[in-house]
Parts: structure tokens; C-alpha cells; sequence
């Protein structure tokens, strides 16, 4: 703990965390030490971990990165952080996120944001929107850190920084107490230096919730007893229709590269199809901000946070709207917008019910793909390395959206995914590449992360 207070100290310039709690960490601390020393230690007993500020820490600010949330400090604890608790964690502090988890690259932080630490000369992104977790872990100022997952926000911060990233099955973790984006995408997982790490830092952050009423009464299994090395004569899935025109030669050899090693280790490689992937971005960009806009109805300027100033004459409208103007940033307000106009009355059924139609269409390929016997299914991560911080300004907000086109199938079929670092590109920056597996079989798909890691 001490070495990490330490080593984020020295690190401000990652712009990772945003609250420090050194007194909690200490105090946390001690009393993991008078656990062991009582032969009491959990499996996290001591472990030094960073919390995104998505998630709600009694007494500690939580914003989601938002000026909205200035001056909240939740009166009670997120089930995610209390589990971590439980189990002997030590909270450092709250990690640097994209606001509302709204964003692929840090950028949409009222913090301003987290750097990725790869490469300092040419500043690149740690990827989003849990980008301050990924750049914490990847820059050893934790030893691991909690992220959310909506449309890719565990996985693609992780590919961007070489670490190991894990959304599970949507229900495996409770989601009372994050702040709510898209509530029927939304899941929390462990974001770590490697699969084992995940392993563990799962099993300590799932639970059945009565306060969840998605979280699944299962029970935990041992994760970490599930990496046993053996995959052999394990279907792995290839879709071809993750094979998009212009994939990056590095990329595509990536992937190549990654079903050798499965196939090295006594899998069998089978060619499938996914036949609805490319309406997958589409159908997210609707469904997300819809959920988004109600579920952000509730900051107003009384209940929470932040309320604007106002002028003489001004009545409960102009409160509404001046704090939710200066309160929510520009994509926030854009996606509010988007989910407002996709649920109006006249366009609800053209837009919206489309859009979960489509969902289930792409949930039913899953299905029959692992119908068929598939264990796990393999692509990258990303479409690219990190890219440089700033380099999307101008960009049409579309451009940034492509960033998500490998990983929101699996939050729109509530499916466990994976991203595992597994290589460099010429440029010596990480590639990362993403394992699907079945609902509930975290532990097969970690076993199946462990061989290519
Ligand atoms: N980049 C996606 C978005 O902006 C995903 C975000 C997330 O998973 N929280 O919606």
C-alpha cells in the first residue's frame, strides 16, 4: 500500500486518479495485517486497488467525471466495492473514467484526461471509458482496479495498455450502487496485470444482491481453480464476419497468431458466423443512449451534485435546465438528445424497437454458435493500437464510436468477454485480442485467456 500511495504520487502527470483516499488505504491496510496476523486473510487480504469513479464509495466523491456530481459523496457503499472490502481490498482511490462512462478515449472527463503510459513523448490515450483503471494498473500504481463495461469500456482500455480486462456475464456482478449508464449493458469487472489476477479479483467481486434484482442467485465458483492449463479439445470460434474490410495487417495477424497458440495447446479452430454483427454498432448507439437519457434524468440540480446559479425570475424549468446544461458535457448531452429523440413517441418504433429486435437477432447467433458446440470465440479487441490524444477532435463522433465495433455484441447478448494482451505492433504498442465465452463459463474463458497470455 505504502508503495503505491508512493508510486501515484510520483505518477500525477497519468492524470489516473482523481480522489486519493490515502487515510482509508492505511487504515484498510492495518486491518488486513490484523487479519493474516489472526490466519484470517481473504483473497484479497492487503491488496492495494484503484476504484473508477463510477462507482459509489461512502463518504468518498464520486462524479463519474462529471461537473454534475461536484460535491457528491455517497452516503452508502456499491456492493462491487463492498465485496472488495469484505474480501480484504485496500482502496487507494477513485480512477479517472470518461464522463457517465460515455467515451472511448478519456477525453469526455471533467478531469481532463488519463494518459497512457506506453509512450510519454507522443501522449497516446489509455483508451475509455475505464481509461484511468487501465493506465493505474499498466503503470504498477495498483495492483488492480475495477471498470464497467457498457459497450467495451473494460476491453478496449485494456488492449490499449497490455492488460488483462474482464467483463462478465451481465448479472454475475451487481450493479447497485455504480452510477447507471445503460442499465441493460452495464457490467463491472476486474481489470489486472494478469488472467489469474482476474480470476481471483472476480470471485471477490460477484455475489447475488437482493438490491440488484439482474444480479444472478449462482453461486461463485472458484475462478482461479479453473485455470488448469488445459484447453485441449476445446471448439474455439473464428466469425468471419469479424474480419471487416481495412483491418490492419498487425491486427489481422494478431489474430491469426492467437488461434495458433489455441490451436497449439489442442484446440480446435472452427471457421463460424456471426450473420448480424454490422447492425451490432448501430443497434448499441441506439439502445445505450436511450437507457442513458432516463436513467440521467435524475440529476436536476435537487437530488444530487451540483445546481447552477440562477437569476431572479427563474423557476424550476430554468433550474432544470441551466444545471443540466453546464452540469453535463457535450457527449452527455449528445447522447441524451439521441436517446430522447430515439424513445419520442414517433419514432420510438423505428428506432428503438428496431434496435431490440436487432439485439436479439445478434444474441440468437451466439446462441446457435454455441449450440453448436463452441466453447469460447476468438477476435481482437480493438481496431487499432492507441491512438494519439487529440487526434479525434475534429472527428466526426462516428469515428470514435467504430472503436466499440468488437465488443458491444457481447454486451447486447450478455455474454462474458475477455481482452488479453498478446502482443506488440511494430510500433511497439500493445495489441490486445478479445475471448467470448458462454454465459456463466467466466472460468473456461479465463482458463482459455490464460493460454495466450
Ligand atoms: N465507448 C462506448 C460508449 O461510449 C462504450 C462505453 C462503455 O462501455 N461504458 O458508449
Amino acid at each position: 500500500t505504502e508503495a503505491c500511495l508512493t508510486a501515484i504520487e510520483g505518477a500525477g502527470a497519468l492524470n489516473a486518479f482523481v480522489h486519493h483516499t490515502p487515510d482509508i488505504a492505511r487504515a484498510q491496510a492495518a486491518a488486513a495485517d490484523a487479519r493474516i496476523a489472526q490466519g484470517d486473510a481473504p483473497a484479497m487480504c492487503g491488496i492495494p486497488v484503484g476504484i473508477k469513479d463510477l462507482f459509489c464509495t461512502k463518504g468518498v466523491p464520486s462524479q463519474a467525471a462529471s461537473r454534475i456530481l461536484e460535491g457528491f459523496r455517497p452516503e452508502y457503499e456499491s456492493t462491487v466495492t463492498q465485496n472488495l472490502f469484505d474480501a480484504g481490498a485496500v482502496m487507494l482511490g477513485k480512477l479517472n473514467m470518461d464522463e457517465f462512462a460515455m467515451g472511448s478515449s478519456n477525453e469526455t472527463s471533467v478531469y481532463g484526461n488519463a494518459v497512457n503510459p506506453w509512450k510519454l513523448d507522443q501522449p497516446l490515450t489509455p483508451g475509455g471509458s475505464s481509461g484511468g483503471s487501465a493506465a493505474a494498473v499498466a503503470a504498477d500504481l495498483c495492483l488492480a482496479a475495477t471498470g464497467t463495461d457498457t459497450g467495451g469500456s473494460i476491453r478496449q482500455p485494456a488492449a490499449f495498455t497490455g492488460t488483462v480486462g474482464l467483463k462478465p456475464t451481465y448479472g454475475r456482478v451487481s450493479r447497485w450502487g455504480t452510477i447507471a449508464f445503460a442499465s441493460s449493458l452495464d457490467q463491472a469487472g476486474p481489470m489486472t496485470r494478469s488472467v489469474r489476477d482476474a480470476a481471483i479479483m472476480l470471485g471477490a467481486m460477484a455475489s447475488v444482491d437482493p438490491k440488484d434484482s439482474t444480479s444472478a442467485d449462482r453461486p461463485v465458483p472458484d475462478y482461479e481453480a479453473a485455470l488448469t492449463g488445459d484447453i485441449r479439445g476445446q471448439k474455439i470460434g473464428i466469425p468471419r464476419e469479424y474480419r471487416m474490410d481495412g483491418m490492419p495487417a498487425e491486427i489481422a495477424a494478431l489474430w491469426d497468431r492467437g488461434a495458433e497458440m489455441l490451436r497449439d495447446a489442442g484446440a480446435e479452430i472452427v471457421d463460424i458466423s456471426l450473420p448480424h454483427t454490422k447492425y451490432a454498432l448501430p443497434a448499441y448507439y441506439v439502445i445505450a443512449p436511450a437507457e442513458a437519457s432516463s436513467n440521467l434524468a435524475r440529476y436536476d440540480g435537487v437530488r444530487y451534485g451540483r445546481r447552477a446559479k440562477l437569476s431572479a425570475g427563474d423557476g424550476i424549468t430554468e433550474l432544470y435546465e441551466k444545471t443540466r446544461a453546464e452540469g453535463f458535457g457535450p457527449e452527455v448531452q449528445r447522447r441524451v438528445m439521441i436517446g430522447t429523440y430515439v424513445l419520442s413517441a414517433g419514432f420510438y418504433d423505428a428506432y428503438y424497437n428496431r434496435a431490440r429486435k436487432v439485439r436479439a437477432l445478434i444474441k440468437r447467433d451466439f446462441d446457435e454458435a454455441f449450440a453448436q458446440g463452441i466453447d469460447t470465440i476468438l477476435t481482437p479487441a480493438t481496431p487499432s493500437a492507441a491512438f494519439p490524444l487529440g487526434s479525434m477532435q475534429d472527428a466526426d463522433p462516428v469515428e470514435m464510436y467504430l472503436n466499440d465495433v468488437f465488443t458491444v455484441t457481447v454486451n447486447l447478448a450478455g455474454l462474458p468477454g475477455l481482452a488479453i494482451p498478446v502482443g506488440l505492433d511494430s510500433a511497439g504498442l500493445p495489441l490486445g485480442l478479445q475471448l467470448i465465452g458462454r454465459p456463466w463459463d467466466e472460468g473456461n474463458l479465463l482458463n482459455h485467456g490464460a493460454v495466450l497470455e
